[in-house]
C-alpha cells in the first residue's frame, strides 16, 4: 500500500539556512559597519535598517550569493535533526522568496546541507536584480500543494494562512513583538527547531 504523505513547505533563508547573519560577515568589514542580526526588526528591507538604498543592499547580497559565502551559510540550529524527523511523516519542499538567478546554488545547498531530504524547490524571484514575475507564497502554495509551513516572515505566513494553510513560525527579531490575527491558522512564534518538530510530529 502506497501512503501518501502531507506536504510540508520548509522556507529556507532564517529557516534552513543562517543567510542574514553570513550576509552581515559579508557586509561589515566591506562597508566598514556592525550590523548585527538582532537589530533587524524588519526583514524584507534591509537598506532601510542599513542607511542605504534597497538596490546597494541587494546588489551586495547577490555579490554575496555568488561569492563562496552563499554555498557556505552555517544552517540553523536545530534544522538538520528536524529535517530528519520530519522526512518520516511529511513530503517536504521549499517555497522560497529568492531570487531564480540563485537556483543552482540554492538546489546544491540544500542537496548538501539536507540530504536530498526537500523534493522540490520553487522560487517566487523576490529580491531579483533583473526583473522576472515575483510569485507570493500564496501562489507556491497553490503550485507545490503544501498544507502546512514552517516561515520566518509575517506576511508570508498571513498570506499563506489565508488560504487554509497551517503556518508554524520561527522566532526572529522581524516577528517576536508583532502581534498576530487570532482568527489565522498561524502557530508560535516557537524558540527552535525542536519545539516546532515536536507540534509537526504530534498532529
Ligand atoms: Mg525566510
Amino acid at each position: 500500500m502506497v501512503v501518501e504523505l502531507e506536504t510540508l513547505g520548509i522556507d529556507i533563508d532564517e529557516v534552513l539556512a543562517d543567510t542574514l547573519n553570513s550576509f552581515l560577515g559579508f557586509y561589515n568589514p566591506r562597508n566598514e559597519t556592525d550590523f548585527k542580526r538582532q537589530e533587524f526588526y524588519v526583514y524584507n528591507d534591509w537598506g532601510k535598517i542599513m542607511g542605504v538604498s534597497e538596490q546597494h543592499a541587494m546588489s551586495e547580497f547577490h555579490e554575496f550569493m555568488f561569492s563562496p559565502g552563499g554555498l557556505t551559510i552555517p544552517i540553523i540550529s536545530g534544522s538538520q535533526q528536524a529535517i530528519a524527523s520530519l522526512r518520516t511523516r511529511y513530503q517536504l519542499v521549499s517555497p522560497t522568496y529568492r531570487s531564480t538567478c540563485f537556483e543552482d546554488i540554492t538546489k546544491k545547498y540544500l542537496d548538501s546541507n539536507f540530504q536530498r531530504a526537500i523534493s522540490s524547490v520553487e522560487f517566487a524571484n523576490h529580491y531579483s536584480t533583473n526583473g522576472g514575475q515575483k510569485l507570493s507564497k500564496a501562489d507556491l502554495a497553490r503550485k507545490m500543494g503544501f498544507t502546512r509551513l514552517v516561515e520566518d516572515q509575517i506576511h508570508a505566513a498571513i498570506e499563506c494562512a489565508e488560504v487554509g494553510v497551517k503556518v508554524y513560525l520561527l522566532k526572529s527579531p522581524w516577528n517576536e513583538n508583532v502581534p498576530l490575527p487570532t482568527d489565522l491558522p498561524i502557530f508560535g512564534p516557537f524558540n527552535n527547531w525542536p519545539e516546532i518538530t515536536t507540534e509537526l510530529m504530534r498532529n
